[in-house]
């Protein structure tokens, strides 16, 4: 079975400023969409990596690409929907791995939980509990939600592309922010597996100095030595990094 990560960048996502959409914004030097397209590349149950982006991006996203097995670009639509219905439409059967630009980090854990549980499902996401209290309310709180059974739900998110068509095609244009909500709407089986705080998106400021900590905190800093030997030819002098070192010729 071929395994498609569909990857979809087709948003305007410019709340965070800097002038550029947020996937193509550079976290410790490198796009955010470079970082997920790598993730999915690198992982040796996924077949191909396709991406889905918004017209007039089509030059920030062959630099942010570049040199990564990413197969021709795909047109995005006005909603997250739509981009994800063109990007199915345009990638063969088998499973696809639907996953957010503005999610960096993929764990590759998470994508072989994925995998496994796909076998037995319409369906499968990863989740994580709810930390906090949840409530309803404005600007005084409402009522308290029980949070137990409640999960963040996050991307990649693994299906049969037949499937998730086939749901698309029960939504009937209706606009949803992720692909578990169609699967369940259309009355389809979606399993949860355990997700990773690293999987989560990139949304706010605070975000982008939480990923930016998390790069700075893997880099290992190394250093080397060499030694290099050169024929001595004419007078001299020696010239090292613009510098007259002293010598003597020697014999
Ligand atoms: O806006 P939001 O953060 O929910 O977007 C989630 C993902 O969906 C982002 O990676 C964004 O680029 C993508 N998206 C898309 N097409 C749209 C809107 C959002 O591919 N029309």
């Amino acid at each position: 079975m071929t395994v498609t990560a569909l990857i979809v960048a087709a948003g305007k996502g410019e709340r965070l400023g800097g002038g550029v959409p947020k996937q193509y914004r550079s976290v410790g030097g490198k796009p955010v969409l470079r970082w997920a397209a790598e993730a999915m590349a690198r992982h040796p149950s996924i077949d191909q990596v396709r991406v889905v982006i918004a017209q007039g991006q089509h030059d920030l996203a062959q630099a942010a690409l570049d040199g990564l097995p990413a197969g021709e670009l795909i047109a995005g639509g006005v909603h997250r929907s739509d981009s994800v219905l063109n990007g199915l439409q345009a990638i063969g059967d088998g499973a696809v791995l639907v996953h957010d630009a503005a999610r960096p980090f993929c764990p590759p854990e998470v994508i072989d939980r994925l995998l496994a549980a796909l076998d037995g499902s319409d369906g499968a996401v990863p989740v994580l509990p709810v930390a906090d209290t949840l409530a309803t309310g404005d600007i005084t709180l409402d009522a308290a939600v029980d949070r137990k059974n409640l999960f963040r739900v996050q991307t990649p998110q693994a299906f049969h592309v037949e499937d998730l068509i086939y749901a698309y095609e029960e939504a009937g244009g209706a606009s949803s922010t992720d692909e578990s909500s169609v699967m369940l709407a259309a009355g389809l089986k979606v399993a949860t597996v355990e997700g990773d705080p690293m999987l989560d998106k990139l949304t706010t400021e605070a975000d982008w100095n939480r990923a930016e900590a998390i790069i700075a905190s893997r880099m290992v800093p190394r250093t080397g030595m060499g030694f290099d030997a050169h024929g001595f030819e004419g007078e001299g002098p020696v010239m090292l990094g613009g510098i007259a070192v002293p010598h003597s010729r020697g014999l």
